[in-house]
């Protein structure tokens, strides 16, 4: 199922009588969501997604804008009559019902025409038990199991009704970090293997990226950019997406062009063209630095961080940003602490260029 969201607008109003300001929470949101696919949406606390993910489920209703599942404008419809499948971070279940009556509960519910008989609900229950692999466990009560399982309850009871959409807000989120790494790859066959159009909200960038077809990142309501996360990592539209996407962080520097050189502080680190002499701001990302003698960056070399396969060295600059400069380098590289300096070349594919006060990326060449 194709969802597409058109000119989608939350408005709160103001809770503080003073100020009497009101909240854009989500402002003039413009997407079509292709059929099958899972979408991550992604950004800071307080971002505008859990309100997004809202309005596509019904609970919430846009200030203006339209929302289509297929063809079917849906925007007037109520939650119980959009066919949607909801999960949330507290997985909400009921405690004194066993997994299969939590299971079974959204089926009992219906009514009219799409009311099954017993062992039509027994049967579906198992196979979305099943779907999550929960169905040695269909007796418990939620109290006996973990939360991983727990939130695979609440999975199997969104996907009983066989769902023309699902809806995942920060599911993750009470999960420790291994159980975490685990139920987003679960999540993602599962949503594989129905096909079903997915939207997944999180704050944590790196989730998103894992698992999703396309990514949204949205800034205080704003969406600023979508793509593949791939996409989006290499070709960040402004400074803000390529500060959110990446561990660790891109490192931010003050700089200049002038007479075809990028400069960052003093140091001519790069060749530029197509951009006038201005100030500007680089990003690198840590995976951008080459180790080089006579390397143009030169770094004070701090400290050396063993990662495995990877040293990740730790310097600084007086045109940073960021107190320290973080560049991930192959182990097999030899750094001698005993050195006070450090100097690096820069990968031109890895080297971002934005105005250094509006934020946008620039478009130019560095070679
Ligand atoms: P996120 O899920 O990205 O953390 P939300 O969608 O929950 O963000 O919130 C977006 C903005 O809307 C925030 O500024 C939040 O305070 C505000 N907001 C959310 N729900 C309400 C509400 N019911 N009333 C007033 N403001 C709200
Ligand atoms: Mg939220």
């Amino acid at each position: 199922m194709k969802v597409t969201l058109q000119n989608l607008t939350k408005i709160f109003p103001s809770r503080d009588k003073k100020s009497g300001k009101e909240v854009v929470a989500v402002s003039d949101f413009t997407f079509e969501i292709p059929d099958g696919k899972l979408i991550g949406l992604l950004g800071p606390s307080g971002c505008g997604k859990s309100t997004t993910l809202y309005m596509i489920s019904g609970l919430q209703k846009p200030t203006s804008g339209r929302i289509f599942f297929g063809e079917d404008d849906v925007t007037e419809l109520s939650t119980e009559n959009r066919g949607i499948g909801l999960v949330f971070q507290n997985y909400a279940l009921y405690p004194h019902m066993s997994v299969k009556q939590n299971i079974l509960f959204p089926l009992q519910n219906l009514k009219g025409k799409d009311k099954m008989s017993k062992e039509e609900m027994l049967e579906r229950a198992l196979q979305a038990a099943k779907l999550v692999q929960i169905d040695e466990l269909m007796d418990r009560k939620p109290s006996e199991l973990s939360g991983g399982q727990q939130q695979r309850v609440a999975i199997a009871r969104a996907l009983v009704k066989m769902p023309r959409v699902l809806l995942l807000d920060e599911p993750l989120s009470n999960l420790d970090a291994r159980l975490r790494l685990q139920t987003r790859e679960e999540i993602r066959r599962i949503q594989k293997e129905t096909g079903i159009t997915t939207v997944f909200v999180t704050h944590d960038q790196e989730e998103a990226m894992s698992i999703s077809d396309m990514i949204v990142v949205m800034k205080l309501g704003v969406v600023q950019q979508i793509g593949k996360p791939q996409e989006v990592y290499d070709d960040p539209i402004n400074l803000f997406v390529a500060k959110f996407l990446g561990t660790p962080p891109i490192n931010v520097f003050n700089g200049q062009i002038k007479d075809g050189k990028l400069y960052i502080g003093e140091d001519a680190v790069m060749d530029v063209t197509g951009a006038e002499d201005q100030a500007v701001t680089v990003g690198v990302r840590p995976e951008g630095f080459e180790l080089a003698e006579d390397g143009k960056l030169t770094c004070s070399l701090s400290n050396v961080e063993v990662m495995g396969r990877d040293v990740s060295v730790v310097s600084t600059h007086e045109a940073s940003a960021n107190p320290v400069i973080r560049s991930i380098i192959n182990a097999d590289n030899k750094i001698d602490l005993s050195q006070e300096v450090v100097r690096f070349n820069l990968k031109p594919h890895k080297v971002f260029v934005f105005n250094a006060e509006t934020e946008e990326r620039l478009d130019v060449e560095v070679k």
